[in-house]
């Protein structure tokens, strides 16, 4: 990782300003609760504010006249009695309080409400975005990086919303709120009490530096000595087979030392800066006083106002000292909402063209006219191929491994466009069809058939969401599962484990052929379905695919040639190029690639049923 100097407030503005404008849509459709939010800031910003001033004109107005109830100079309670302005005034403390408690709630809900809405609006987007990104990011992509963006840089971004963002603009307003009633009030003491602010700003920056500093230090120190800790507990064996123990305990024994001493100078240093406020805030407070009270005995301000000004400067440090707290955290988290934009802005590559049509329901008649294909440029990984297959067919691809097979197929599947030439389905180039109208008219088996952690019945429907019950097990029948599924604990609601762990190899592969099978489409893709598979339950999954395969366009990659033998056409792939192409007797009397292959097999086949 880069070592970059973190940004501060300043800096990350124009990022703010364009994550703000990135995610506008989605903060627009909360505009409500935001508002709410920012009414309900403003309002308890007002209330902080208000908040000295009942002891204020308790002073003025009824402390110092001697309860001389006509100079409370508020209009209507010229006739009341001492005691009960006062009342009054204790009681307006009270509301005051109140009132700003439950602005500061209703911002703090609103808000919170508001960026979690945002939030999973944003988290769904991107989620959608990154399926949609073509396969070629995806092989370049690192998946725990993108795993990082939809979880954590989503919820940083969310967190400092509502922990750092709101409160940095509340105490931004109160802080100049206040600033602005001291100006009011006395221009000269309110220059004197924000003179210390610059001083204050220096401080607590140079020491907020030092804590961070230190406390990296030691987070990075206690995630070492984790691993280091997992790691030898991980291998106990090892551990103790090579009495490496005590080694092992010195070393944790140190690491663990220096962790207690890096953790104390972190609160040392806390604590310290802690101090170093009180004393500033003192300073502050006795200059104001040693100036104000000369400007009261003057007659320039009153005690009340004073007062003001005291208990302005005691609560205003709190929010400048978190102020520094806050933008550090916000600085940090434009870096999360950076890049969850990059990722927004990469454009997938296989896409709708413009004027795209719905695909009509497929014959399967399949064609590709001179196709070239690779991945990065001076690759060729498909060379110039071109063939027709008639709906109903069934096509074997063969040849060795790394000549272009997987490659082939993901191309009818739309997965890549070609580099040249044109794959037609029903002659029309895919692209003249649009994406989510093309792919689920394909089903396709793999050789490794990911299940998700979801019931058997949802594994199953997955092929087709709109199938019903008897559509899933019409289709598990098909696929030979349908005994074993009715035989797990709890049926076609049992849950499967992630990739279906707790179902061997060839249940899974029947789950999957009934997945393909509920899509009924007209075109299915097979890729080394059975390759992995013991003889028993290969042959349990053969007989399944070639119930599946009835009727349909099938292309069927498979190594073992006699799995395919009977296959209407087959292609002969190596290097990218179709070599040939034809039945099995054409090819076998052709005696090129194929056959030689073929009769490679052969021979090798007592030796492989011995074994
Ligand atoms: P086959 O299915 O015949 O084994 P593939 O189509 O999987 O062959 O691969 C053909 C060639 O393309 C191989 O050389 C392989 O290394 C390369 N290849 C496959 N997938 C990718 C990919 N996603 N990115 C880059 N190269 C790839």
């Amino acid at each position: 990782m880069s070592k970059k100097k973190p940004k501060t407030l300043g800096t990350a503005l124009p990022s703010i300003i364009k994550i703000l404008r990135h995610f506008w849509p989605h903060l627009r459709q909360q505009q409500r609760l935001i508002w709410t939010a920012f009414f309900a800031l403003f309002a308890e910003t007002a209330m902080r504010l208000l908040e000295p001033w009942p002891l204020k004109l308790m002073f003025d107005r009824v402390i110092l006249p001697g309860f001389q109830v006509e100079t409370i100079g508020i209009r209507g309670l010229e006739g009341l009695s001492p005691v009960l302005v006062l009342t009054l005034l204790a009681i307006a403390l009270i509301l005051i309080a109140a009132l700003r408690g439950m602005f500061a709630y209703l911002s703090a809900v609103n808000m919170a409400v508001a960026a979690t809405h945002v939030m999973t609006d944003i988290r769904s987007t991107l989620y959608s975005h990154i399926q949609r990104l073509s396969l070629s990011f995806h092989n370049q992509a690192k998946s725990g990086d993108l795993i990082t963006r939809v979880t954590y840089d989503i919820e940083r971004l969310r967190e400092v919303t509502v922990v750092a963002a709101l409160p940095l603009i509340a105490n931004t307003v109160t802080l100049l709120g206040m600033v602005g009633v001291m100006i009011f009030l006395n221009w000269e003491l309110a220059i004197i009490a924000i003179a210390i602010l610059p001083l204050f700003l220096i401080t607590t920056r140079h020491m907020g530096n030092k804590i961070q500093v230190v406390a990296r230090r030691q987070r990075k120190r206690e995630g070492a000595m984790a691993a280091s800790a997992a790691e030898a507990i991980g291998a106990m064996q090892v551990v103790q087979a090579l009495s490496l123990e005590s080694m092992l305990e010195q070393t944790f024994s140190k690491q663990n030392q220096k962790s207690l001493k890096e953790s104390a100078e972190a609160q040392r240093l806390r604590a310290g800066q802690e101090r170093l406020v009180e004393i500033l805030v003192a300073i502050a407070t006795s200059l104001v006083l040693w100036r104000g009270v000369q400007l009261t005995l003057q007659g320039a301000v009153t005690p009340g106002d004073l007062l003001v000004f005291i208990t302005y400067l005691k609560v205003a440090f709190k929010p400048m000292r978190q102020l520094a707290k806050y933008t550090g955290q916000i600085a940090k988290a434009t870096a999360s909402g950076e890049r969850i934009i990059s990722l927004m802005e990469i454009q997938p590559d296989v896409r709708d063209l413009r004027g795209a049509l719905p695909a009509p329901a497929f014959k399967g008649a399949v064609r590709c006219e001179n196709v070239t294909f690779a991945y990065r440029s001076n690759q060729g990984i498909l060379r110039n191929l071109s063939f027709e297959v008639q709906p109903g067919q069934r096509v074997a691809i063969v040849g060795p491994s790394g000549s272009g097979k997987s490659t082939l197929v993901s191309l009818l599947l739309r997965l890549y466009d070609p580099i040249e030439g044109s794959v037609c389905i029903d002659d029309h180039d895919l692209r003249e069809y649009t994406l989510a109208s093309l792919r689920p008219q394909i089903s396709i088996v793999l050789q490794d058939s990911i299940l998700f952690a979801a019931t058997v019945q949802d594994n199953i429907a997955y092929g087709n969401p709109s199938a019903t019950d008897e559509d899933i097990i019409a289709a598990a029948k098909l696929a030979n599962a349908h005994d074993f599924i009715t035989q797990l604990p709890d049926g076609y609601d049992t849950m499967l484990g992630e990739r279906g762990a707790t179902l061997s190899g060839g249940q899974r592969q029947r789950i999957a052929i009934a997945r393909a099978a509920v899509r009924k489409a007209a075109i299915v893709i097979l890729d080394e379905p059975t390759t992995g598979l013991d003889n028993a339950s290969e042959w349990e999954v053969t007989e399944a695919l070639h119930r599946l395969t009835q009727n349909c366009t099938t292309f069927w990659i498979s190594h073992n040639l006699h799995t395919v033998q009977d296959a209407d056409q087959i292609f002969y792939l190596e290097q990218g190029q179709l070599w040939e192409q034809g039945t099995h007797s054409d090819l076998m009397e052709l005696n090129g690639r194929y056959a030689r292959l073929y009769r490679m097999q052969e021979n090798q086949r007592p030796l492989a049923l011995v074994s």
